[in-house]
């Protein structure tokens, strides 16, 4: 699909063109159809399959995850680490650094067929990715090493708040939430990452200094473009602009500059400019703690119901027993898999503020319809609109390059379009 891609893009405007669709009048609808043809019926099953087979791990994952916590619980062994972390450790604060490790190492080795599944194996055989068994395993670990500190952490936070304020720790508990995701969300990128992939300053030329001319003329304070090596990795074309507190990262990988036309870099960079300037991170961050509030506040109260049929049974001292982690963690899971729909269509929204605003940028909609057809290899190209509206968190190829064509009708006359 790669290689006949500059080709194809060609031999479109020249359908087009032949077509009369350039010409006279510009249908949108046609020209977007005339983008998809490209994509042939087997690269579509392929593609299909892939963000199938991602469906049915969402579902799968939370199920299992709430099996594990069950049998936990009803096995004694969540109640015997607690004892454990109580012998080993006076202060309450600190036991949370012995009983949350340990749940993590036990949980993360049940759920490792699960992550190899989804992480190495999908990615695999649907071509995405260019990492070997031994690489990938290297980075779980130390994925995982990081979640473990990180994650510790957490708990032993929310666990203070849940002693000094029981019944309204729901509320606490989701900004502290929001708080950690919000620093995961912007020291991620910037300290994270670079112990995965090495970034380094993109080349000098022209398309480096179109990317800043985009980011100086929205306002966006930015001296360097950053290349990152994530061809190790994956086939995946991806960029971030990432930055706290005036700081500001703009980061591109090396699939993107390898794969995609200089205008199609372009439209990528001004869209990931584009959630920076429409400040995107913290209105994400907003309408998460508003998901988080509502879902802790549900998990306090189901809590509460089973805790009082079953706590006993469970050996469970209360809310704020490391003892009965499982079953909070249990419930919360839940919730959240309710929330994902609504969680996506705000990640969705935003996702089409971002497009509209690089094509508003570039001037350039074929470049945008050029790099939304490359997301054909992992999204469906044009899914039914129930899928379009409650699983996508991004647009589909179809929607992104309707979009582009829409503007294009509305913003440059046809007929300036036909050249000899
Ligand atoms: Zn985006």
């Amino acid at each position: 699909m790669r290689k006949i891609f500059q080709l194809t893009l060609i031999s479109i405007m020249a359908t087009m063109l032949a077509n009369g669709v350039l010409a006279a009048q510009f249908d949108p609808q046609e020209a977007t159809n005339s983008y998809l043809m490209v994509v042939t019926q087997e690269e579509q099953a392929n593609t299909n399959g892939y963000v199938d087979a991602g469906y049915r791990l969402l579902l799968l994952e939370p199920l299992v995850e709430i099996a594990i916590a069950f049998l936990l619980l009803q096995l004694g062994l969540s109640r015997k680490w607690r004892d454990l972390a109580e012998r080993l450790l006076k202060r309450r604060f600190l036991q949370a650094f012995v009983y949350v490790p340990i749940y993590l190492v036990v949980t993360t080795l049940i759920l490792f067929p699960l992550a190899w599944y989804r992480d190495f194996y999908t990615e695999h055989k649907y071509g995405l990715s260019t990492q070997g068994f031994g690489d990938w395993f290297i980075e779980y670990l130390q994925a995982n090493a990081f979640s473990l500190i990180g994650f510790s952490l957490f708990v032993a936070i929310l666990y203070l708040i849940l002693r000094r304020s029981p019944q309204r720790w729901w509320m606490w508990g989701a900004g502290l939430a929001v708080g950690f995701f919000g620093i995961l969300l912007f020291i991620g990128p910037l300290y994270i990452q670079p112990v995965f992939n090495e970034y380094r300053p993109m080349d000098e030329g022209p398309l480096k200094n179109r990317i800043l001319s985009i980011a100086r003329a929205n306002g966006m304070a930015a001296d360097d473009v950053k290349q990152v090596d994530e061809s190790k990795q994956s086939t995946r074309v991806s960029a971030n602009v990432s930055g706290l507190f005036g700081t500001s990262r703009i980061a591109l990988n090396d699939n993107l500059l390898n794969r995609a036309s200089a205008d199609g870099v372009e439209a990528v960079m001004a869209h990931e400019i584009g959630h920076y300037v429409l400040n995107h991170q913290w209105k994400l961050i907003t309408y998460i703690l508003l998901i988080f509030v509502i879902c802790f506040a549900a998990t306090n109260a189901t809590f509460q119901a089973i805790f009082r049929r079953r706590g006993e049974a469970w050996g469970l001292r209360g809310i704020d027993d490391y003892a009965a982690f499982p079953l909070l963690y249990a419930v919360a899971t839940v919730y959240m898999f309710l929330a994902t729909p609504a969680l996506y269509k705000i990640v969705y929204v935003h996702e089409v503020e971002a497009d509209l605003f690089a094509i508003n940028a570039t001037q350039n909609p074929e470049a945008w319809a050029e790099v939304a057809l490359m997301t054909a290899e992992y999204r469906k190209l044009h899914p039914p609109q129930w899928e379009e509206n409650w699983l996508n968190h991004h647009p589909s190829p179809y929607a992104r390059i309707y979009m582009a064509m829409r503007w294009r009708a509305e913003n440059l006359p046809a007929a300036t379009l036909v050249e000899p």
